[in-house]
């Protein structure tokens, strides 16, 4: 798409909105009406059980996002309100300094088959070590539609997990990763395990267990970078070198606190999420697997960093993202599908940079608001006293004015006046 600035698209009417998003999109206007719902009654009962009906949520576009040097409207579905706002005003902040960078891990997807009741776990990881070439042949054998398209499973491993005696006896755990290409990959995974489950058993001298992909991806990673300068951080009253530091401040709090780091990633999953949601991809895995990457080192960490530099503050985020552009819901939702068009993605690799994106977004929005916030808060109890210092009050009821002016919001040295005449009015017998 030539370009993502839609000034002034929070001002048209829905319709009108549609019209200038499916021009800017090179999208017939009378597609949009997927957008309606986007899924028949028929396919939602076949989607899942106990069908009654469909279950509506707003459906809007962010503006002003460059990804890896081109313009996307980033498809978002969110029952938040300011959740969309907030990623387009800060892609806008980050849009003169080139945007959002993404780098995309391959999209490897580790499938777990669980082998029990072995008497020698050594000897059993060893050899399933040996076997590994020849069960990695099987795997690519039982996947060929997969290796066609440059994908397929890339190798086998083992690992120990528990060793006899025990309730399930020495308990191993073979890994299969599986290069996915443009799927999400459960059932593609799924199947695989299920078929390489007794070939892997057979070597272990084992019982087979579980079968089934870790959500836990952290091969398939999604980094973002962006650049916001001063200027663009700057607000009416707050100057962006300020701005800039608070943020820095803020991004250290969630590095030192997971208390705050978890409430940090939130904000960075109202955009990632809102991203998938729109898009029919399974965002229970990928919150399962971002908060398990966000704790990998044993403390739960914030998934996104702002430092200062030199005249702004560089963001980077960094999570799993197994998102498909095939299977799945894909298949029966045609909003997802027009969601997909209107964001111009082809391939999954460009929806995880799109979904980080939004997060990281989201989560530069979060922080400047409450930034902001705190620095007008300082400002105003400066403020504040000067008023009060301005309006005739001693030196021993300055502080008292001063707060009294900031808690009822109004810090004009006439309400400074009523406060010390109140004042004056209570210590008069
Ligand atoms: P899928 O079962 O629809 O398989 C993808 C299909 O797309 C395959 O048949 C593949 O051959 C085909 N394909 C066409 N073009 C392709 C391309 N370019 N790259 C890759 N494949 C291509 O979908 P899936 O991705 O295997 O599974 C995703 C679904 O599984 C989601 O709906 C998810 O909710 C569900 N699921 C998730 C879990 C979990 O996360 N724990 C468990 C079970 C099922």
């Amino acid at each position: 798409m030539p370009s993502s600035r839609l000034p002034g698209l929070y001002t048209l009417t829905v319709e009108e909105r549609r019209r200038r998003v499916a021009e800017a999109a090179g999208i017939d206007v009378s597609d949009l009406a997927a957008l309606d719902g986007g899924l028949s009654e028929d396919d939602a009962a076949g989607m899942i059980e106990n069908v009654l009906g469909r279950h509506a949520l707003p459906f809007a576009v962010a503006t002003n996002f460059t990804v890896d040097g081109t313009d996307a409207l980033v498809p978002m579905v969110v029952e938040e309100p300011s959740v969309v706002a907030a990623a387009s005003n800060a892609a806008r902040m980050v849009r003169g300094a080139g945007g959002f960078t993404t780098t995309v891990a391959p999209p490897i997807v580790t499938g777990q088959i669980q082998l029990t009741h072995i008497a020698d776990v050594e000897r059993a990881v060893a050899a399933l070590g040996d076997a590994a070439p020849q069960l990695l042949a099987r795997a690519r054998e039982l996947s060929p539609r997969l290796c066609a398209r440059g994908g397929g499973p890339v190798a086998v491993s083992a690992r120990i997990l528990a060793r006899p005696p025990g309730p399930d006896g020495g308990v191993i755990v073979v890994h299969v990763d599986v290069d996915c290409r443009d799927a999400m990959g459960a059932n593609l995974v799924n199947t695989l395990c299920e078929r390489l489950a007794e070939p892997a058993a057979h070597v272990a001298g084992s019982k087979v267990g579980l079968r089934i992909l870790s959500n836990l991806s952290d091969q398939r990673t999604v980094r973002v970078t962006c650049r916001a300068p001063d200027d663009a951080l700057a607000d009416a009253r707050c100057p962006g070198p300020e701005v800039r530091a608070a943020i820095a401040a803020a991004s250290r709090f969630a590095e030192l606190d997971s208390y705050r780091a978890v409430t940090h990633n939130k904000g960075v999953m109202n955009g990632v999420d809102a991203v998938l949601v729109a898009t029919a991809q399974d965002w229970r895995a990928v919150e399962a697997g971002a908060h398990a990457y966000a704790a990998r080192t044993g403390a739960y960490r914030p998934l996104a960093v702002w430092r200062e530099v030199d005249g702004g503050l560089v963001g980077e985020l960094e999570l799993p993202l197994a998102v498909g552009t095939v299977g799945g819901a894909l298949h029966v939702h045609r909003g997802a599908r027009l969601a997909l068009r209107l964001a111009g993605v082809d391939a999954a690799p460009r929806l995880a940079s799109l979904a980080g994106a939004a997060g990281l977004a989201c989560n530069l929005a979060a922080l400047r608001a409450l930034a902001t916030d705190g620095i007008q808060h300082g400002h105003m109890a400066l403020h504040a006293r000067a008023v009060a210092r301005a309006a005739g009050a001693p030196a021993d009821l300055v502080d008292d004015v001063a707060d009294a002016l900031a808690a009822a919001g109004d810090v004009r040295i006439e309400a400074a006046r009523v406060i010390l005449q109140a004042m004056a009015a209570k210590d008069t017998p």
